[in-house]
């Protein structure tokens, strides 16, 4: 029997199948879990896979991954959570040839050459490395607040003139 996490890659396409997974971050390779994303027991990555055709008959997976992620914020140095939001098409081959003429001509999609089964977890940890940013930072990272102190003011005195 096939591993859980393994696909036909040929009929997933052909019946235009969707199939959604769920892996825990902690369960993921080293390689994710050491790249910088903390190890939070609550992290669940989601991939939502659809398969198809494109306008050229060309068999496609499309991976949707969504997860909240905590990164090290790279300017304070705080934990933030990340949103995963993170879509990526991928045009399946079975020849590297044509996997490589493909590449030249589609810019905004990603091409394979596979083999009967395509191991999904292996592929989510792919495509998530690829999705995480290189240096994730707060779009406002928490300003240390002085206390607004009149006392201590040497110009609160001005005030009562
Ligand atoms: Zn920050």
């Amino acid at each position: 029997m096939l591993n859980a996490n393994c696909i036909d890659p040929w009929a997933f396409s052909a019946e235009r199948r969707t199939a959604v997974w769920q892996f825990p971050l902690a369960k993921l390779d080293a390689r994710v879990t050491d790249s910088g994303v903390l190890h939070n027991p609550h992290s669940v990555i989601q991939a939502a896979l659809t398969g198809g055709k494109n306008a050229q008959n060309q068999p496609f997976i499309d991976v949707h991954l969504s997860a909240v992620l905590q990164m090290i914020c790279q300017r304070c140095l705080k934990t933030m959570d990340f949103p995963l939001n993170n879509t990526l098409r991928t045009l399946i081959f079975a020849d590297e040839n044509a996997a490589n003429r493909a590449d030249e001509l589609y810019d905004d999609v990603d091409v394979l050459v596979v083999g009967d089964t395509i191991n999904v977890q292996e592929w989510v940890e792919d495509q998530l490395l690829t999705a995480l940013p290189y240096a994730p930072m707060h779009d406002n990272c928490q300003m240390v607040v002085l206390p607004d102190d009149n006392s201590t003011n040497p110009f609160s005195v001005l005030k009562n003139i």
